[in-house]
C-alpha cells in the first residue's frame, strides 16, 4: 500500500496514521495506491477497502489459474 501525493505521484515520505505529511516537501497522503505482483493496481482513499479489493483480485486469479498457480 503506498501513499499518493494530491498530484498523483508515489509518496516515499514518513506519515503521520492519518497520512498527514511530516517532511517540508510532502503534500501528505491523498490516496493510495494498492499494487500486485502482476502488475494490477488499484487506488484509493480507504487503505482497508484497498486491501479488501487487492484480496479479493488474488482470489479470482487464484481461481483462473488454479490451484498451484503463480501465487
Ligand atoms: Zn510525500
Ligand atoms: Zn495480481
Amino acid at each position: 500500500m503506498t501513499p499518493r501525493h494530491d498530484d498523483d505521484t508515489l509518496c516515499g515520505h514518513e506519515l503521520t496514521a492519518h497520512g498527514k505529511a511530516l517532511d517540508a516537501g510532502c503534500s501528505g497522503a491523498k490516496d493510495y495506491q494498492a499494487v500486485c505482483v502482476c502488475g494490477w493496481t488499484q487506488t484509493g482513499a480507504v487503505q482497508a477497502s484497498l486491501a479488501y479489493a487487492h484480496a479479493r483480485h488474488v482470489r479470482y486469479v487464484r481461481e483462473l489459474v488454479g490451484v498451484g498457480g503463480v501465487f
